[in-house]
């Protein structure tokens, strides 16, 4: 059965008589192109379809939209238990059938349980919900969820790209990238990004501003809820990366925005001829202490050890730059300021415990990043560190769900790499769709 399509539905307790409800609704969803099947209903055969005792003595094949309940309430328990076993995605009760109990049980095993008598009303939610539907669904628009979505629209697949905010991730805040191959000079990451997006969406892959707060990976069509609505695929790409870690000392939160930032593309202007500085000891910390030197007068760039995690190039460009002074040895133990924003920061030298006040304009955090994992709730496997786990062809512990990207344990997060993870990805699920069929 073509998923795309699949709009069936079982009308449990379906009448022969014209004049009876369960006919009338049936009639109306036969029309607009639904395919029912009556079960359990009062002839052999109602509107020429053949009908069948119960819901488990349907072919196996058969893949269960909808099951539309016609039946008193005291006879709802079973058929639910049925429809549950069938998987099927939605329970249709008629307005007036009050089984609680069964209601309950649909809801707890994923199925979306409508209680109203209103044909058009149903209808409406039926068709939205249609609409709702993916072969594939991409949830983050960084490097790697772009490539996803690039792969799978271009593959044929109905693919839809959820992310909450613009396109092009922690790639996109990035002044300029010079190790992503293609560029011999370097390219800038909102130029870079620009154009994965551009090239995403030529394919078709369709792009939403919607955040995911909640999933339910226990059924073959995964659910992913935003505040719009319930998005389904057989196939899901988590590419959700990772946002900047905090330094969490004493009036970091206080002046986030007004002096303390985690990103210098987005506020080193604000910085020209003035002092800042910057925290960490990584790629990203010393990357962007050098471009902010372009706007400001002196970089201080504080450092918990004596050594850097960065790169060895990085590290002697660095060591190079006239504006740039370094802090070693030394945590930030407070941001301190009044009305305008930052004024000073307090020091401590983690060898001397000597604490030492520096006055400055701005202070930027460099000090790693955090997976976006939280959302997933313990839907699939994550590490101590909550990056997700892959296996073979970057599949999670449930089948159908894949990671790519910065979100998942892996030893290296570069553009680059995020590329490779979200054509990989793209492709693995295409696979396991046709299994699927
Ligand atoms: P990172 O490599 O994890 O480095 C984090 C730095 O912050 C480390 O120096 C760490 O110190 C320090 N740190 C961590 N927690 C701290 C705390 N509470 N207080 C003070 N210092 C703290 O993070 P990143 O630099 O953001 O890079 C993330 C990933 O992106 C890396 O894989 C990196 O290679 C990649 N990246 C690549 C490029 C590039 O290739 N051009 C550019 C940017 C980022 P310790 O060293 O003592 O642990």
């Amino acid at each position: 059965m073509d998923l795309k399509n699949a709009k069936t539905i079982a009308v449990v307790g379906l009448s022969g008589n014209p004049e009876r409800a369960s006919f009338k609704v049936a009639k109306y969803l036969k029309e607009n192109g639904y395919d029912i099947i009556p079960v359990n209903p009062t002839e052999a055969e109602v509107l020429g379809k053949t009908s069948y005792p119960d819901l488990m003595s349907l072919p196996a094949g058969i893949s269960l939209d909808i099951v539309n309940i016609f039946r008193k309430s005291e006879a709802v328990g079973p058929i639910v238990d049925q429809a549950i076993k069938r998987r099927a995605k939605m329970i249709w009760m008629q307005e007036g059938i009050v089984n609680e109990e069964a209601r309950k049980k649909a809801q707890d095993a994923g199925i979306d349980v409508v209680m109203d008598s209103c044909i058009m009303k149903v209808h409406k939610r039926l068709i939205g919900r249609d609409n709702m539907k993916y072969d594939l669904i991409i949830v983050g628009g960084g490097p790697a969820g772009l490539t996803a979505g690039l792969y799978g629209a271009r593959g044929g697949l109905k693919t839809l790209l959820l992310e909450k905010s613009m396109p092009g991730g922690q790639a996109a805040m990035t002044e300029r990238i010079e190790n992503y191959p293609g560029f011999p000079q370097g390219i800038g990451g909102p130029e870079l990004m620009m154009s994965f997006m551009e090239q995403a969406t030529r394919f078709g892959a369709e792009f939403k501003t919607e955040e995911v707060n909640k999933v339910d990976f226990s059924s073959r069509d995964k659910l992913l809820v935003t505040e719009n609505g319930n998005y389904s695929a057989p196939a899901v790409i988590i590419a959700t990366g990772s946002r900047p870690r905090f330094l969490d000392v004493p009036g970091e939160k206080e002046y986030h925005g007004r002096g303390v930032s985690y990103c210098a593309t987005c506020d080193g202007a604000f910085f020209r001829e003035k002092k800042v500085l910057v925290a960490g000891g990584g790629d990203s910390a010393l990357e962007e202490a050098m471009f902010l030197t372009k706007y400001a007068g002196e970089v201080v760039l504080v450092h918990r050890r004596d050594s850097f995690r960065a790169a060895k190039v990085l590290q002697e460009r660095a060591k190079k730059n006239e504006k740039l002074r370094f802090v070693l040895d030394t945590v930030i133990e407070e941001i301190k300021g009044g009305s305008k924003g930052v004024e000073q920061v307090m020091l401590r030298n983690v060898k001397t415990g000597e604490v030492t006040a520096e006055p400055v304009d701005g202070v930027f955090v460099f000090v790693g990043n955090i997976p976006n994992t939280q959302f997933l709730a313990g839907a699939v496997e994550l590490t101590e560190e909550g990056y997700i786990k892959t296996g073979d062809l970057l599949m999670t512990s449930v089948p159908g769900v894949f990671a790519a990207g910065d979100v998942r344990k892996k030893f290296l997060r570069q553009v680059s790499t995020a590329v490779g993870d979200g054509a990989e990805a793209a492709m693995a699920a295409e696979r396991f769709i046709n299994e699927l069929e």
